[in-house]
């Protein structure tokens, strides 16, 4: 497949007169298009992540190199998806819209993968196997070893969506990057980068898979902004660790304050940045804290999470403002 090749694709280098993209030349600094695959803020990425600049692909967001995953890899109404369940609810979504069946496998009672389980749902069709560690809505991190028999024993592409990992004390699969060429690590500047309003998501992989994606993206899927921000938060990473300090004791906080509640059953264990917590009344609560100006989110209708909400970890204020309100609603 031919993709489009754009101006900024043709011409690279040093000039000092641009008439090849029909822009118009007035109003810098966002006349031009912008870089279509990113070099600079790639570059910055590599060096900060560890990696090689061509095993990394950048999209509008994570959820982008989601869906692109689905429609290069699988066939409409041929090939299929096996994921867990629960988890974050793109990956059935972005299949349905391809038209891709997806098959769900439930989690253990640790909220772990259940790899036996997995493997059976997998036939000749699957093309790709959707894992997310820390895990979206419950919190924790899947178990390395069966994460690494999963990438050893099956030959399709397995996603590692890693959207939390900075707020987990585990190292992240970028290191076993070159280990398990068919693996695709799924990064984001949304959560500890504090950067969602921006739409800046990476996917790891091998040179190849990284080919194929640029392949189908749109021509300029990071809009200039967006390249220009994620430079800056790059140049000054120990703001977001002081940040990502802050949210990790806050959560400390929480955990310890939470159980204490009379409308809390359990909290459960997290390496994210919020806390799956099962309630007396999951929808009186949720709506109890939304008239109290507090939103949460309501996971009750999700498999496993049975009277459970999801609660973002937020500023101390916010937090204290959040126990306040429990403790108002036994
Ligand atoms: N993966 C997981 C597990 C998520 O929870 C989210 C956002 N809630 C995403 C990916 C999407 O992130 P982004 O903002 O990068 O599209």
């Amino acid at each position: 497949m031919q993709p489009y090749s754009s101006a900024r694709d043709e011409f690279q280098g040093e000039a000092t007169v641009f008439l090849d993209a029909n822009e118009n030349p007035y109003n810098h600094p966002y006349n031009r298009y912008p870089d279509p695959l990113q070099w600079e803020l790639k570059k910055k990425i590599a060096t900060y992540k560890g990696v090689n600049v061509e095993s990394i692909f950048l999209g509008n967001g994570s959820d982008e190199p989601i869906d692109l995953v689905i429609r290069v890899f699988c066939e409409p109404t041929v090939d299929n998806i096996v994921s867990i369940a629960p988890s974050y609810g793109m990956y059935e979504v972005a299949a349905h819209v391809n038209n891709v069946e997806f098959r769900k496998v439930q989690l253990d009672t640790n909220f772990d993968v259940d790899v036996d389980a997995l493997l059976q749902a997998v036939n000749a069709r699957t093309k790709v196997i959707f894992l997310c560690s820390p895990n979206n809505p419950t919190g924790n991190n899947l178990s390395r070893e069966r994460i690494h028999r999963i990438l050893e024993s099956f030959e399709g592409i397995v996603v590692v969506d890693e959207a939390y990992i900075d707020f987990a004390d585990t190292p992240s699969f970028l290191t076993e990057l070159v280990k398990f060429p068919n693996q695709i690590v799924l990064q984001t500047f949304s959560k500890a980068w504090g950067a969602a309003g921006v739409r800046l998501g990476m996917a790891f992989a091998s040179p190849e898979i990284v080919k194929v994606l640029n392949k189908v993206k749109y021509p300029y899927n990071v809009n200039l902004l967006t390249q220009e921000y994620a430079l800056k938060l790059l140049a000054e990473p120990e703001k977001m660790q002081a940040q990502l300090r802050r949210i990790l004791s806050e959560r400390a906080w929480l955990q310890e304050r939470l159980p204490q509640l009379k409308c809390v059953r359990k909290i459960y264990p997290t390496d994210a940045n919020f806390i799956l917590a099962e309630v007396t009344d999951a929808n009186a609560i949720y709506n109890y804290l939304v008239q109290a100006g507090i939103i949460v989110r309501n996971r009750t209708n999700v498999t496993m999470c049975a009277g459970c909400l999801r609660i973002t970890v937020g500023t101390p204020e916010e937090n204290r403002a959040l126990i306040t309100a429990l403790e108002g609603c036994q």
